[in-house]
């Protein structure tokens, strides 16, 4: 049945980017629907590894508590090789990490993170929720813009933002780059209760196995509760689409060449979600008149870097302080987080990518991996992490690379 509200800023999507959004827009004032296609609002069950840039979001979006009440602390980040079993890499992620980047590293459950934002936004009285409102048209006059309903829902607003993910149609409407682009790459996924880890394995760690065509990882979950199991490789056997069932003897197949320890931790595991892992190309284009991309539906990446969330959840924070810089100017505003924000997430994309080749290297790209990351020092690696991790919050770094590419390129970044 056709039905007409009307609001502020509306935000297709209510995964972590979209209610991150509007949680950041209720805390500057706007008042904010959210429309989310799904039956609730909910994530799945897995594990999201959260860097200190997300950390640093969390302060501005005051639950940080709520989140270290339910996140797990790694003592390490270490990277072992999933033929000999070898260590390669390992960097202490305890207090000297916290001290060097001024937040701590730490791993959530999906639905937990998920969970605290919605908390949040429910407490809220600026934001309104609304399910089974999958967007199916947007149309935009001189007043602002309508977001339309399958199920006939018109949401008036002064401007929406797309958090629609990866196979965004805010994003189709703004670039119009089609399919997403398929990796190749399938990730199964498991949670485990603590108790049923090899004692010998349940470290309290972040842990790649890396490995030729294939690498896992594991680490701890909901206060050490649970683990978290991410296991990665190639293969041909795919359909398009998130969270089916996996097959198991295709796994066993993939790792039967791999260290004893990595079998031993599949094992465990009955019962597998598959991911069909794709991405698209960086763009500038992240805004037209009164819409704006935020999250996965602006920067789909591969999950090599562990970052993508990260990410939605750092633009949601800086739409928001561009609109108070710019009083409300629609326009401006979203020049500006575009500005602040694409070189950082191209970054990032690129970047993950090239983690996937480094984790499933072989041959002499594995022997070169593993002598180069295990002579590296635990300076070299803070180092190296420090673009990541040590963000200032004030948005300024990106704008002015952002400036100087626009001028590199000979024109304004459209
Ligand atoms: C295997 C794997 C591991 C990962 N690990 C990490 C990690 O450790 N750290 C990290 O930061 N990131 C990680 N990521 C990435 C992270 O999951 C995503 O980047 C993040 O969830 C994106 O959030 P989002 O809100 O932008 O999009 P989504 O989570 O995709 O949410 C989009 C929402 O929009 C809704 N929607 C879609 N279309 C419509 C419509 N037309 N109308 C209404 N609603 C609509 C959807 O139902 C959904 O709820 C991982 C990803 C994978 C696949």
């Amino acid at each position: 049945m056709a039905e007409a509200v009307n609001t502020e800023i509306v935000i297709v999507g209510g995964g972590i980017g979209g209610l991150a959004a509007a949680l950041a827009l209720s805390q500057i004032g706007r008042r904010v629907m959210v429309l989310e296609q799904a039956e609730k609002f909910a994530e799945i069950g897995a594990g999201i590894q959260l860097g200190p840039n997300a950390y640093k979001m969390f302060h501005r979006l005051g639950i940080v508590e709520a989140i270290n009440a339910i996140a797990a602390f790694p003592d390490f980040l270490m990277m072992r090789d999933n033929m000999s079993g070898e260590m390669i890499a390992q960097l202490p992620a305890g207090e000297e990490f916290r001290q060097r980047f001024g937040y701590p590293y730490g791993v959530i459950h999906r639905a937990d993170l998920h969970g605290v934002i919605f908390a949040a936004c429910r407490a809220a009285e600026a934001i309104e929720l609304r399910t089974h409102a999958k967007v199916v048209a947007i149309e935009e006059n001189a007043d602002g813009i309508v977001a339309v309903t399958e199920g006939g829902l018109h949401v008036s607003a002064e401007a929406l933002i797309g958090a629609d993910g990866i196979w965004s149609m805010v994003r189709e409407r703004i670039v119009g780059d089609g399919a997403a682009r398929i990796s190749g790459h399938i990730a199964y996924r498991a949670v485990l209760p603590a108790a049923d880890m090899p004692k010998e394995l349940a470290f309290n760690a972040m842990c790649i196995w890396a490995g030729e065509k294939a690498h896992l990882v594991q680490y701890p979950l909901r206060r050490g509760e649970l683990f978290n199991l991410v296991a990665v490789f190639h293969s041909d056997k795919f359909s398009e689409g998130w969270n089916a069932f996996g097959d198991p003897e295709e796994l066993h197949l993939r790792y039967a060449e791999k260290c004893q320890e990595v079998r031993t931790l599949l094992e465990r595991i009955e019962s597998w979600r598959m991911w069909v892992l794709c991405d698209r190309e960086p763009v500038r284009d992240w805004f037209k008149g009164r819409v704006a991309l935020l999250g996965d539906a602006a920067h789909p990446m591969l999950q090599y870097l562990a970052q993508g969330a990260n990410m939605a959840i750092e633009d949601a924070v800086c739409l928001a302080d561009m609109l108070v810089n710019e009083a409300g100017d629609y326009g401006r505003a979203f020049r500006r987080y575009r500005d602040a924000r694409y070189l950082r997430t191209t970054r990032v994309q690129l970047t993950a990518r090239l983690y996937g080749e480094i984790y499933h290297a072989s041959g002499a790209t594995r022997d070169f991996r593993n002598a180069e990351l295990s002579s590296w020092s635990k300076e070299d690696i803070y180092r190296g992490m420090s673009w990541l991790y040590g963000i200032d919050g004030s948005w300024r770094d990106g704008e002015r690379r952002a400036a100087s590419a626009a001028e590199d390129s000979g024109a304004a970044a459209g």
